[in-house]
């Protein structure tokens, strides 16, 4: 084992051990121990579920095209204009049957009523914090009255209890893309500290609260036949409290995507996490991947550190899904050295010596943008054969300027469990059946 700290336990032996719990990482457990296979979760933290907005975006953009209206089709073209995209290794038929799965795990994991609408057909624009209009491929019931299509007029309601929404500079930039929006404050009494999307949301859990919030805001709605709250509306049981609202204001309601902390995102987080507890696989969270027991090409084991403490998790198989640079899985150190942290294994992407990582432009296509862990056809890593990587540590995409991050990672999570089933055959993962 190479790494800081004494070994206090033996290792614990899985069929497979996952580095991550993004929706990459916990898509590989979940299929992987729907498969029969013996699997953990290991991971620093939670993943980029509770910043995002909590909907599947398969490809919101590509290079030349405005905005994408039919991302199976655009699939396609980016497929065959950029064979080093992730999507091009995964191929369509496996973003196809990665979506299929979700709706199935969705609906069988989600709180009742709570599920995902859209499809491969169509991206639904659905209004952002600030008003702009932003193509998702997969979206939550809550968000889905929202389409623009069907957004004729509306009242953008937010809070002094919300400092980081703004209602007035939402309605502003909806007007501007043709729709009638008009921005509602209300004063909402709340405790300090239930002053975030997550504190409110908590409240709109409780019946009463809900029906005290429709009674101030009823009086303030006039000819609008829609209701857009920011992304609030409880987390045990949201297609409750939007049915409920809806009935007592007679109106549409939808929720809009807030910054972080994201409700939706930590609903998602919650669907993936039952999801692999139903399937008999295992999640440490807070147990940051500090060294790896090397064979060769192979990992044996990895150590994590928690709360001052070891642990060793030893597998024939492991999926790397611990971020790009956002998450700290791939590093840009004050040297201007581009690494990747948890297993030292070789990047693809990285610009030559001397050559700008960056350009200042923020929306511009970053040289450094598409940085990530070399792999085969496969998804294997290069130099550590039992490696499979998924989601944003994958070479070749630029998840915020094509929307394309939780596609890529639901697809990859899910080809990389597809790969480690074919892979270990009969033996092993023990049980697992081939798909
Ligand atoms: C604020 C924000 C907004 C975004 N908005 C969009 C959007 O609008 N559209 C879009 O398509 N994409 C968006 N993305 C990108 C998208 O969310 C990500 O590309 C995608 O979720 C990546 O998933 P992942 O599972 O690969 O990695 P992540 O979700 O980043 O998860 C990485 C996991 O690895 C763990 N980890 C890292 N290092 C270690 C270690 N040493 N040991 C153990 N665990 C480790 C982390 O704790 C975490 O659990 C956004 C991302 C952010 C942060």
């Amino acid at each position: 084992m190479t790494g800081p700290g004494p070994a206090l336990d033996g290792p614990l032996h899985f069929d497979a051990v996952v580095i991550g719990a993004g929706t990459a990482g916990m898509t590989a457990a979940i299929r992987l121990a729907q498969s029969g296979a013996r699997v953990c979760v290991v991971a620093k933290g939670v993943g980029s579920t509770h910043l995002a907005a909590g909907t599947i975006d398969v490809l919101g953009r590509i290079d030349g095209e405005e905005r994408v209206t039919e991302p199976g089709a655009a699939l396609e073209r980016l497929i065959a204009s950029r064979p080093d995209h992730p999507y091009a290794l995964l191929g369509s038929g496996v973003v196809a049957d990665s979506l299929s799965w979700f709706f199935e795990t969705a609906a069988a994991s989600s709180p009742r009523g709570y599920e995902y609408v859209g499809g491969l057909e169509r991206n639904m624009l659905l209004p952002t914090a600030v008003g702009a209009l932003r193509p998702s491929t997969l979206v939550p019931i809550t968000m889905a009255a929202g389409e623009a299509s069907a957004l004729h007029r509306a009242a953008i309601v937010g809070t002094h209890a919300l400092r980081d929404f703004h209602p007035s500079l939402c309605a502003a930039n909806l007007r501007e893309a043709g729709i009638e929006a008009r921005p509602v404050f209300l004063e909402l009494e709340l405790e300090r500290a239930d002053m975030s999307a997550l504190g409110i949301a908590r409240r709109f859990d409780d019946p009463a609260w809900r029906a005290l919030f429709c009674a101030q805001l009823s009086p303030a709605l006039r000819s609008e036949d829609h209701v857009g709250l920011p992304a609030m509306l409880g987390l045990r049981d949201p297609h409750a409290a939007l049915a409920d609202l809806e009935r007592r204001l007679g109106r549409r309601v939808f929720e809009i995507p807030t910054l972080p902390p994201s409700v939706p995102g930590m609903r998602l987080y919650e669907i993936l996490r039952r999801a692999l507890r139903s399937a008999g696989g295992r999640l440490v969270i807070g147990a940051e991947v500090v060294a790896a027991e090397r064979h060769g090409e192979r990992i044996a084991a990895v150590a994590t550190r928690a709360a001052g403490r070891e642990s060793h998790y030893a597998a024939p198989w492991f999926v790397l899904a611990s971020g790009g640079l956002a998450s700290g899985g791939i590093e840009l150190d004050s040297s201007w050295r581009t690494s990747e942290r948890v297993l030292g294994l070789p990047l693809r992407g990285v610009p030559d010596a001397g050559e700008p990582r960056f350009v200042p432009d923020f929306f511009a296509e970053q040289p450094l943008g598409r940085v990530g862990v070399a792999v085969d056809p496969q998804l294997r890593a290069e130099g550590a054969e039992n490696v499979v990587v998924a989601g944003a540590a994958l070479p070749g995409q630029a998840p915020w300027r094509e929307g394309c991050g939780e596609g890529v990672a639901l697809a990859s999570g899910y080809r990389a469990a597809q790969v480690i089933v074919r892979e270990s055959g009969a033996g092993a993962p023990a049980g697992a059946r081939a798909t």
